[in-house]
């Protein structure tokens, strides 16, 4: 009789653990929005994203695909992924279908997978026209997911100022995404590389359930940036780190882990979601993956890079209970 209780009780236990595990990070938060000041879900809790961005769409295409989203869900254990649609260079701006078509296989995978997806535009400069037709596009035919994040500009050169130029180009094209989708995340790119969040705090944008872009590269940005930060969060502003780096903010230079772990923890204090710049197996140290590596996940642990392996542990380490 004991034994059969014990049986019994295992038997349930393994039950409940597997259905927690089942519950995929959508499923468990929803509706992400924007409330004094914090990114809460769908029941009105504060949510912490952690994940990867992809490279340069133009550039790093392969790592466009469901079997990759598939293996950071499954291995990495990501809960968001950010797909970074280039705009110049070669991207959006010459090849609108192809780099189209490139964000709707991120975000279709990260649908699959119950997992928050960034669609990134990323650009330096504005682009509102482009931006406008390809927001509006994604907007009408994924915005009643609750999966999808907006990123409007991913990092304004500093000689674009808020006032003048960054603000004006939000209030252009965040309506074409609230025509179609009155109510997703929509993350606002801030100027110098989205580190003047302070700016943008004391000069809020006028729609609902927007946080701002915060990057950072551990081995350049230090507690100034986080000074910054904390009086942007004073302000009023929900912050995203939609991109950051363990190396300097070229993504190259040495992995400066012990500065990365400062800014581990200080995301973790104030509940900021992120992104790791990148996935992909470029020569360069903030890369994820050695060069050659497969384009379809599977990675094993010689094919990570000194920041691959580092970041991977830390996601798995902290997303195990999402
Ligand atoms: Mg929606």
């Amino acid at each position: 009789m004991i034994k059969t209780l014990l049986t019994a009780v295992a038997a349930l236990s393994v039950f409940t653990a597997s259905a927690a595990a089942a519950e995929t990070p959508v499923e468990r938060h929803g509706q992400l929005r924007v409330e004094n000041g914090r990114v809460v879900d769908q029941h009105g809790q504060p949510v912490t994203l952690r994940g990867m961005s992809l490279f340069w769409s133009q550039w790093k295409p392969q790592f466009y695909n469901a079997e990759a989203i598939d293996w950071l869900v499954d291995d990495w254990k990501v809960t968001v992924v950010r797909a970074a649609i280039a705009v110049p260079e070669g991207g959006y701006l010459e090849h609108p279908e192809r780099e189209t078509a490139r964000a709707e296989a991120v975000i279709e995978a990260a649908i699959a997978q119950g997992i928050y997806v960034i669609v990134d535009w990323h650009a330096h400069d504005p682009e509102p026209e482009a931006a406008r037709r390809f927001f509006a596009h994604i907007a009408e035919k994924y915005g009643d997911r609750p999966n999808v994040i907006y990123e409007t500009y991913n990092e304004p050169l500093p000689r674009h100022d808020w006032a003048g130029v960054v603000k004006p180009y939000h209030l252009a094209v965040i309506p074409s995404i609230r025509a179609h989708d009155p109510d997703n995340l929509i993350v606002a790119g801030t100027p110098s590389w989205s580190q003047d969040v302070e700016v943008a705090a004391a000069d809020p944008l006028p729609f609902s359930n927007v946080a701002y872009t915060l990057h950072f590269y551990a081995g350049t940005h230090r507690q100034e940036l986080r000074d910054k930060a904390l009086l942007a969060m004073q302000r009023g502003a929900a912050l995203f780190v939609t991109e950051w780096g363990t190396t300097e903010a070229s993504g190259d230079g040495p992995v400066d882990e012990a500065e990365t772990r400062l800014w581990w923890a200080f995301m973790e204090e104030h509940g900021i979601s992120h992104a790791n710049w990148s996935l992909n197996d470029k020569d360069e140290t903030s890369a994820a993956l050695r060069p050659g590596a497969p384009a379809h996940g599977h990675w094993t642990r010689d094919q990570l890079t000194e920041s691959g392996r580092l970041v991977r542990d830390r996601l798995r380490e902290m997303n195990d209970a999402r």
